[in-house]
């Protein structure tokens, strides 16, 4: 399948396997002074279907990394009596607005979930006549009855375009890289991006298994900006799409420079490249606070920070530590709070 532009991708491939029809019952009625009872057997009920539906509230395939099959009920079989048997329960497997579903075996496109949508990919099967449904004129007494139907069975192959909900932003050497490796637990693959070396790198950063925040890397972002390298138009549609920022601030820069300098800088190229961009909210994580020593000293350092940019900004801080995996949590916390308060997301397929 060929993207008209180029995107991330989630990916699963799962089998759904929908329910078989319960068999189809042989029976007689026997009463004590009826030497011939008629046929009673009844049908078998059907088995349940596989059914996809659409959840506004998942954004990627996460959950089909660890559950591969899916089945629903079969039918149970019919008995004497002309009980029917019980009807196999439906297997409801919610998914991502946007996620494409393939036929794992023949590539076909079975469909492209929108928000609402509800589909059965697999339908149950049906359930077997039993023999009182074969009873006529010319049988009287009929022995047989049907089995039931299989159900269908196929196997899926899920794809998903990502979007970032928060990009990643920092000097070189922030810890960004770092930080994104620290949070995130599933790192998608990147479908033919066109700028190798300054192509975001994506990662799901999960909170519980309700929330989960798509992060984008950005290295590119300020090295290219200032080399005045052209990063397209769609390396930043696809950061035009992000609904919140983190800004990374080193606290204790190598090169000696002041981490307050350092967040202006990367705020007016920021402005100066995608003012769009600037506008989004940000939450900055002054980084590396292992670096500043324990108690007293880091968090003087954390205050002056605060400080410097107080009438600058009115961003959240947080102080935390990518390589020591300190207040990361805290961190993730702060952003779903900002993106909570941007509203659900925008349909951005
Ligand atoms: P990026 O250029 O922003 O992606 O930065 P990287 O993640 O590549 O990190 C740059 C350097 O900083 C690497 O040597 C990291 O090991 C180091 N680093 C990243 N996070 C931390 C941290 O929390 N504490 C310390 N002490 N070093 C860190
Ligand atoms: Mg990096």
């Amino acid at each position: 399948m060929a993207y008209p532009s180029r995107v991330f991708i989630d990916e699963a491939v799962i089998e759904v396997r929908a329910g078989k029809g319960g068999d189809g019952c042989v029976s007689f009625r026997r009463a004590k002074y009826v030497p011939k009872g008629g046929p009673d057997g009844g049908d078998g009920g059907d088995g349940g279907s596989v059914i996809l539906e659409v959840d506004e509230g998942l954004n990627t395939l996460l959950d089909f990394r660890g559950t591969h099959h899916w089945a629903a009920e079969d039918g149970e079989p019919g008995h004497g009596s002309q009980m029917f048997g019980k009807r196999g329960e439906d297997r409801v497997i919610r998914m991502p607005p946007g996620t494409m579903v393939f036929d794992a075996d023949t590539g076909e496109l079975l469909c492209d979930l929108r928000p609402g949508d509800r589909v059965v990919i697999a339908r149950g099967g049906r359930g077997g006549y039993g023999n009182e449904h074969f009873k006529g004129p010319t049988n009287q007494t009929p022995r047989n009855a049907d089995p039931g139907e299989p159900g269908e069975q196929r196997t899926l192959r899920l794809e998903l375009r990502l979007m970032a909900d928060v990009g990643l932003v920092g000097l070189p050497n922030a810890g960004k890289s770092t930080l994104l490796a620290a949070v995130t637990r599933a790192t998608p693959k990147i479908g033919d991006y066109p700028f190798t070396t300054l192509a975001p790198h994506l990662g799901i950063a999960e909170l519980d298994a309700e929330r989960r925040i798509v992060l984008a890397d950005v290295p590119g972002l300020i090295e290219g900006a200032a080399d005045g390298a052209g990063l397209g138009h769609e390396f930043l549609r696809h950061l035009g799409r992000t609904r919140a920022l983190v800004h990374l601030v080193d606290a204790q820069p190598l090169d000696g420079s002041s981490p307050v300098e350092n967040y202006r800088t990367v705020r007016a190229e920021l402005l100066a490249y995608s003012p769009a961009l600037a506008e989004k909210p940000e939450v900055i994580a002054l980084n590396k606070i292992d670096l500043l020593g324990e108690g007293g000293a880091r968090e003087e350092a954390v205050r002056s920070f605060k400080r410097a940019l107080r009438t600058e900004t009115d961003a959240e801080v947080v102080a935390v530590s990518g390589a020591a995996r300190l207040r990361l949590r805290e961190l993730l916390e702060k952003v779903w709070e900002v993106l909570k308060g941007e509203g659900v997301r925008k349909e951005a397929w």
